[in-house]
């Protein structure tokens, strides 16, 4: 059998339209692909492989697990689940954990237990849930209708009702819609998907006070933000504002997929035997493989590299910028950067992306118009340094074309 792009076509449905490039092998920050390229990777599988590909840590705990239990279902409960809960639950502010698979399924089981913990305490008439402009929140019909994008849930039927959207950062428009009947507010504490846009401190910490008024609850998506992506183990952490609920998912697993919801016990409690379930959720080796990727980021070093490596991006990035002038900004927190593109290439963020591909650097977009860098939280200086090297290529070969 021949494994190429062609057979991507005869065989996958045409929902993605990856790169002709396919990758084989990963070390690090490294990946090469079929015909042995090598690439630095800035992408680092959309903000999911927090500590680059086939860390140790990672590579022994999936060994170990392996060779031990792999599935139960929740029929019965098992150690890895509920060391990874003990652990997430120690190092934030909740005291109860839903384990799933994605960040989609995480938030729609947020999602539920607000609509259900809303009913319970104040009746059917308290059902509205607000969302904001741009955000994303994952792919169920639920959670893209919450979603930003409508382009995203359009073309699919009868939407699931009673969700409004705001404008992110516009704290008088959403003073304006949030009321009694409001059930949970949901947003990202740094957009990611929408243009990697970080919330003002008046914005994040206006939208609790407006959801304690009004007995909302706000649940934060860091899907995207969290396991130490900005520089805090969660970003709520930085942000000196403490939600409800909380999903998590992405880098949670390191690359292995799982999601998870956490809350206090007050909130908790709605979702009682038989309310809500998945198959796969809290699967041991999906737990034994987040358990080494919490331990391994949540550490005083990890955390504090983060914040280095986002000094030298943002650095080597305006470097590029300044002779080149293609962003207008260099944007976002920790090691989830955006380079905004300036207005000559407005619409055109992927080209960069590209031709990345062409000159050996992984990066990726969020819209139109921004370039992403989600690289791994250890990336190695000299790795970013060489990125950054092999992204100005790329930078002048669409300028060039651009002329
Ligand atoms: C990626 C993402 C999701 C969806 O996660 P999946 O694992 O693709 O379902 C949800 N919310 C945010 C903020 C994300 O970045």
């Amino acid at each position: 059998m021949t494994i190429n792009r062609e057979l991507f076509d005869q065989v996958m449905v045409p929902n993605y339209a990856p790169s002709a490039v396919i990758p084989v092998k990963g070390e690090g920050s490294r990946v090469w692909d079929q015909e042995g390229r090598e690439y630095v990777d800035f992408a680092g599988g959309i903000a999911v492989n927090c500590l680059g590909h086939c860390h140790p840590a990672l590579v022994s705990a999936l060994k170990e697990q392996g060779e031990k239990l792999w599935h139960l279902s929740n029929v019965m409960t098992n150690e890895p689940a509920l060391r990874l809960a003990k652990k997430l639950v120690d190092a934030t502010f909740a005291d109860k954990v839903y384990f799933a698979n994605s960040g989609a399924e995480a938030n729609e089981a947020a999602l539920k237990l607000a609509r259900r913990f809303a009913l319970d305490n104040y009746g059917e008439q308290k059902s509205q849930i607000i969302s904001f402009n741009k955000g994303f929140h994952g792919r169920t019909f639920f959670t893209v209708t919450v979603g930003g994008q409508a382009a995203y849930s359009d073309g699919f039927g009868p939407k699931p009702g009673d969700i409004v959207h705001s404008d992110y950062n516009d704290l008088a428009a959403f003073e304006a819609l949030i009321s009694d009947k409001t059930c949970a507010v949901m947003m990202e504490p740094l957009q990611g998907e929408g243009g990697i846009v970080s919330p003002d401190a008046d914005f994040v910490k206006g939208v609790r006070d407006l959801c304690t008024k009004h007995n909302a609850l706000l649940i934060f998506d860091e899907v995207q933000t969290g396991v130490g992506r900005t520089g805090e183990l969660y970003a709520y952490q930085g942000l000196g504002v403490t939600p409800d609920i909380l999903t998590t998912a992405k880098a949670l697993g390191g690359g292995f997929p799982i999601g998870a919801m956490i809350t206090t016990n007050e909130i908790a409690q709605h979702l009682k035997v038989g309310t809500h379930g998945s198959t796969y959720g809290g699967n041991p080796l999906a737990c034994a493989v987040a358990e080494a990727a919490l331990d391994t980021v949540n550490t005083p070093e990890v955390l504090a590299g983060v914040k280095a490596k986002e000094a030298l991006f943002r650095e080597l990035l305006s470097a590029i910028n300044d002779k080149y002038k293609v962003f207008s900004e260099i944007r976002g927190k920790g090691l989830l950067l955006g380079g905004v593109v300036a207005q000559q290439y407005k619409g055109r963020a992927k080209d960069f992306l590209v031709a990345g591909i062409k000159e050996g650097v992984m990066s990726l977009v969020a819209g139109a118009d921004v370039v992403r860098f989600t690289p791994s939280l250890v990336i190695p200086e000299a790795d970013i340094r060489e990125g950054m090297a092999r992204f100005e290529k790329a930078v002048a070969s669409v300028v060039a074309n651009n002329a």
